[in-house]
């Protein structure tokens, strides 16, 4: 395989990032993951407009433009012959040592590594194996005035905390500070309730998920009723179904939740489940 680094590409043994890197020592750096399907990159502009968030948020100026970037990630993808793929953009505040204090005057690193993922969809193969068991855990997403949730920077290390937390399960589901859902350590959480949908508002300490938005289109293109709010976990406990999104996994529906089972096909439990599987699939057909 060959990622860019730095504007070329080179073999993956050779691809690596310096030791002195701030994205290293200090998880000073920016990212995203994306997918391409049948060789285009799925939803660029909003990924390109999020990552620009969060380099605004980190004072992180790089110089390139949209263009230059999409254009290192078509280069990658041709160089590995992908079509459908992973695909995560990182740029560090760049090769610093010493100290703490960014100099302007450092060269960004930038990094695109990609990899194959087959296409997902209801047609396709989805990246994960199953439902996902869903568990509620203690490290909350703390919400902070100088690092926004909204930012996807290099420092996971909440998200890490709360998966080191699980017990068997797949995903982390992280309440803030007040008790009320905010999102899965790294996916967006949905549920359904008598035909309704439902999810926690990015207002909160949440990541504002491109597949979340993307959801809460074609929910509204479809005339699914939606609700964006502040929800207790008991809420999704006691859901018709609950799903997650994110990039890689699109749609995932959740089969358990804190060891209680939702329905053995993962989506739903409600006595007609007509209404929730119609909604899953219909929010699903988007990949198709
Ligand atoms: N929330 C967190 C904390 C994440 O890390 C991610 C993605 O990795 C998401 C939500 C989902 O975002 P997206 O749909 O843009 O992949």
């Amino acid at each position: 395989p060959y990622y860019h680094v730095d504007g070329e590409l080179v073999p993956a043994s050779r691809a690596t990032v310096r030791v002195d890197d701030r994205g290293f020592r200090y998880g000073d750096a920016a990212f995203e993951t994306l997918r391409a399907y049948g060789g285009t990159t799925f939803e660029w502009d909003a990924h390109a407009a999020r990552l620009e968030a969060t380099c605004d948020a980190l004072e992180l100026t790089h110089g390139l433009s949209r263009a230059d970037l999409l254009s290192r990630i078509d280069e990658a993808l041709s160089a590995n012959d992908l079509a459908d793929a992973y695909v995560r953009l990182s740029i560090t505040r760049g090769v610093q040592p010493g100290k703490l204090t960014p100099d302007p005057d450092v060269e960004p690193t930038v990094v695109v590594y990609v990899g194959s993922l087959p296409r997902g969809g209801l047609e396709g193969t989805p990246v994960w194996d199953g439902p996902a068991a869903l568990e509620t855990v203690e490290t909350r997403r703390i919400p902070n005035d100088a690092v926004p949730a909204a930012a996807k920077t290099h420092n996971y290390l909440n998200g890490i905390l709360a998966r080191q937390e699980l017990e068997g399960g797949d995903e982390a589901l992280l309440r803030d500070e007040e008790g009320y859902v905010a999102e899965g350590a790294t996916s967006n959480v949905f549920f359904v309730e008598d035909g309704v949908l439902y999810t926690p508002t990015i207002d909160g300490p949440v990541l504002p998920g491109i597949t979340r938005r993307l959801v809460l289109e074609c929910a509204d293109d479809a005339g699914i009723p939606v609700e964006e709010g502040r929800y207790r976990p008991e809420r999704l406990r006691n859901a018709d179904s609950v799903f997650l999104t994110n990039t890689t996994w699109e749609l995932r529906p959740v089969g358990s939740m804190d060891g209680v089972t939702l329905e053995e096909d993962g989506l739903m439990r409600d006595d007609d489940p007509t209404d929730d599987d119609r909604i899953f699939e219909t929010l699903s057909r988007m990949y198709d």
